[in-house]
């Protein structure tokens, strides 16, 4: 029976492990935390997941939060001044649903059950040193340790990688106590894009209170909400995330203003680099591990691609070990297993954070605009994030947003599209320049 190991429990390594179990071979996850512990740590994310993916870990047996996760079915968006003044505004419905949970909740239930179904959790913090001894004693060995400094053993692609500083400065909180909103026609993804200051978004969220938010604030670095730095208590992250949304959303706040964190660990700050890494990682001892997940392709949470993107890595990494046989996993077979992947996914993931990062583009703008004046526009609009590949095609090129237009030209008889220069020209004086959204 071929052994395998996997260091890191998070959403990567217990979707490979699973598979893996299931598929007959012998499983060792190595986990620098245990359980008990990680049920109520610190949170390191608040991911969605979107249906996709989630029939994945449905497939797996790992779907326990059905009926009791809400079902984000829809997205309500603002572009605003950073004063909080709206500029327009966006509401449609998702063509596939999306859920988030806590990962603490994931990860320890999962880490239980894994043991219970025959499989081996380690709880060892696995270094370099260790790495070694894995690479000898297993015929595969995946690093899934998220942002930990062990994927530091594997070098980082500059060909392929988009950034070389965090694009934004973050901040998030699991909050009870929130209000829904009884105006929106959906469990919405709340996204508020903050003209020259950054984004916050508020997802239906499950935690260990029940159905709950999580929000998460992408503050650009410098701009006025980059407020995070100092932020060292519960007490603090809870004052900075109401304080944000009070005066960022001032419609918003009658929603917000009981809200508390779900436990004094229910929040995070931070700032992310993405980075590919070069998926196979040489040892000392001259054996080779293979990267998994945020490892692999890290990038900012403002897509909601890397917990996605661990599910279809993993997967993929499902089968790529099954159709093997009895063949070495050798670095060839490490590379084309990766690269399989990235050039189904991870380069859009990343072209994607690099746009919703980055300067305004003259036809996500349009695009922009159309949606918040017809509903088939605001359709394709809600539904960026479930399916990159294509919203990409709007978000850089001029035909494919004129098409987007075209499709719903009856809604748009009459609307006013103005220029990204005219934007500028109307919305500067009021104290932002279209240039980041
Ligand atoms: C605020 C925020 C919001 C996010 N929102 C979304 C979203 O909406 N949608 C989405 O798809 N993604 C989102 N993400 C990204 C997503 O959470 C990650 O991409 C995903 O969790 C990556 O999974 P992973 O398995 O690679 O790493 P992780 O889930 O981070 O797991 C890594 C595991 O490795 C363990 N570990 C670390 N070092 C060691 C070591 N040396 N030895 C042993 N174990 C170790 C850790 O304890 C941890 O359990 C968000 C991230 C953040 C920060």
């Amino acid at each position: 029976m071929r052994k395998i190991a996997i260091v890191g429990a998070g959403q990567a390594g217990m979707v490979l492990a699973f598979g893996l179990l299931q598929e007959g071979y012998e499983v060792t996850v190595f986990e620098g935390r245990p359980a008990d512990e990680i049920e109520r740590g610190p949170i390191l994310s608040t991911a969605m997941v979107f249906d996709r993916q989630l029939d994945v870990e449905r497939r797996l047996g790992l779907q326990e939060w059905e009926g009791k996760a809400p079902v984000c079915n829809g997205m309500h968006a603002t572009l605003r001044l950073p004063n909080g003044e709206i500029v327009l505004q966006i509401q449609g419905g998702l063509d596939e649903t999306c859920q988030g949970v806590d990962a603490r909740i994931k990860t320890s239930t999962w880490m239980r059950r894994f043991a219970e179904q025959g499989g081996t959790v380690v709880h060892q913090a696995v270094n370099r040193s260790t790495l070694e001894s894995l690479a000898e004693a297993f015929d595969l060995v995946a690093v899934s340790t998220g942002k930990g400094s062990l994927g530091e053993v594997f070098e980082i692609d500059r060909e392929r990688t988009l950034f070389d500083s965090p694009p934004r400065r973050l901040g998030a909180v699991i909050l009870k106590g929130v209000r829904e909103w009884e105006d929106i026609p959906y469990t919405a993804l709340k996204f508020q894009f903050f003209i020259q200051a950054g984004e916050f978004f508020a997802i239906p969220f499950y935690s260990h209170t029940g159905p709950c938010r999580a929000v998460c604030f992408e503050a650009i670095p410098g701009g006025p909400m980059d407020v995070w730095g100092g932020v060292d208590s519960a007490d603090k992250a809870l004052a900075t995330a109401l304080r944000l949304l009070r005066e960022g959303s001032p419609q918003d706040w009658p929603n917000y203003q009981n809200a508390q964190l779900v436990d004094e660990n229910a929040w995070l700050r931070g700032a992310i680099t993405p980075v590919v890494r070069k998926p196979v990682g040489r040892l000392r001892n001259g054996k080779a591990v293979m990267a998994l997940g945020d490892v692999a392709v890290l990038n900012d949470p403002i897509g909601g691609t890397g917990a996605n993107d661990a599910i279809r890595q993993a997967d993929r990494m499902i089968r790529a070990i099954q159709e093997r046989g009895g063949q070495p996993f050798d670095e060839t077979w490490m590379r084309e297993t990766f690269d399989a992947y990235y050039h189904e996914r991870g380069k859009y993931t990343m072209e994607f954070t690099r746009l919703m990062t980055g300067p305004m583009t003259e036809p996500f703008w349009k695009v922009l605009q159309a949606a918040a004046q017809s509903p088939g526009v605001a359709h394709t609009f809600a539904n960026m994030f479930n399916d990159i590949k294509e919203s990409l095609g709007w978000m850089t090129d001029m035909r494919a947003a004129d098409a987007v237009c075209a499709a719903n030209a009856n809604e748009l008889r009459g609307a006013r599209i103005l220029t990204l220069q005219e934007a500028m020209a109307r919305l500067a004086p009021q104290g932002g320049a279209v240039e980041a959204a």
